[in-house]
């Protein structure tokens, strides 16, 4: 192994509130690693620098049988469901193992979280010139406006937190609004009172997510892409004389983890900067506390492994 990245998913398993988590657990599931030994005819190379597709799908069931292998009805997630890559050695299956050609070892184990972003976008369906706005600029909302504005739309990012958002307004071509008086206006007027075709929430928030509802445009989309542990309500009049489309977005897919290796390749995504902190692993017990709080400025965290 090469690199992990350290992500919210890491930061709940260390702050023991992950829902349905067993303890031990090896965590890391955004992986870069140099391939050591591989059959010869998976395609894989000895020396090779890969990436790691972290979902481990059954191949069977009815979601992988569509196709859909990031919602398997037995998936099974590298550092979640099974141990993973925080640790120097991993043995995989060659489909999880995918050839990083153009990229570097930091770049390779920022592929998942920004494809899961990607997903996103492609399940929303976003078209260029759309008015797009992302909740939460967290590494995946941060992926979200990027692979939307990357498709040619016009996106707002709002949070609470002006350091996110100044990073946003300096790194990525969108617009930010800061969470507090008046953002419903203020969202209107950039609208032209219409609201926004497609709106994603990355917040990890219940609240933030029932009140994302009343930005989405008629006959626009609501795509969540956080997972909380909460039932989520909504008002049905206002939602159905939207006639809206409401998704959910989980993971990944092969063909969004190329799209984000073609747009790291081609220089259309700010690696360095979203790298804002970088760990020994030796060190990793000692500083995993300092990146988890919330005042740490961290973006994305990389331990070098190797
Ligand atoms: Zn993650
Ligand atoms: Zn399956």
């Amino acid at each position: 192994m090469l690199r992990a990245g350290i992500c919210g998913t890491d930061m709940h398993i260390y702050g023991g509130n992950q829902p349905y988590f067993e303890y031990p657990r090896v965590i890391g599931h955004e992986l870069s690693a140099e391939v050591l030994e591989a059959d010869p005819d998976s395609g894989l190379r000895a020396g090779d620098l890969a990436f790691i597709n972290p979902y481990i799908a059954c191949g069977s069931c009815v979601a992988c049988r569509a196709g859909k292998t990031n919602c398997c009805v037995r998936l099974s997630v590298l550092g979640v469901h099974c141990d993973g890559g925080l640790t120097q050695y991993l043995s995989l299956p060659a489909e999880n193992v995918v050839k990083a050609d153009g990229l570097d070892a930091d770049e390779a184990a920022m592929v998942e979280f920004l494809a899961v972003g990607a997903h996103a976008v492609a399940r929303a369906q976003v078209r260029e010139g759309a008015s797009v706005l992302v909740a939460g600029s967290g590494p995946i909302g941060i992926g979200v406006a990027l692979f939307a504005s990357l498709r040619g739309a016009d996106v707002t990012v709002v949070d609470i937190r002006e350091e996110r958002l100044s990073f946003c307004a300096s790194h990525l071509a969108v617009t930010t609004e800061q969470l507090g008086e008046g953002l419903r206006d203020r969202l209107l007027n950039r609208t032209a009172g219409e609201m926004f075709a497609n709106v994603f929430d990355a917040t990890g928030s219940p609240a933030a997510m029932e009140a994302g509802f009343s930005n989405v445009a008629h006959g626009g989309t609501y795509t969540l892409v956080s997972i909380v542990n909460a039932r989520i309500g909504f008002e049905d009049p206002e939602f159905h004389k939207r006639e809206m489309n409401l998704l959910s977005s989980r993971n990944a897919q092969p063909q969004d983890f190329e799209l984000v290796v073609k747009a790291i390749r081609d220089g259309r995504v700010p690696t360095r900067a979203m790298n804002t902190h970088r760990v020994a692993f030796e060190d990793l017990p000692r500083e995993m506390p300092n990146l988890v709080r919330s005042d740490s400025g961290t973006i994305k965290a990389l331990v070098e492994i190797g």
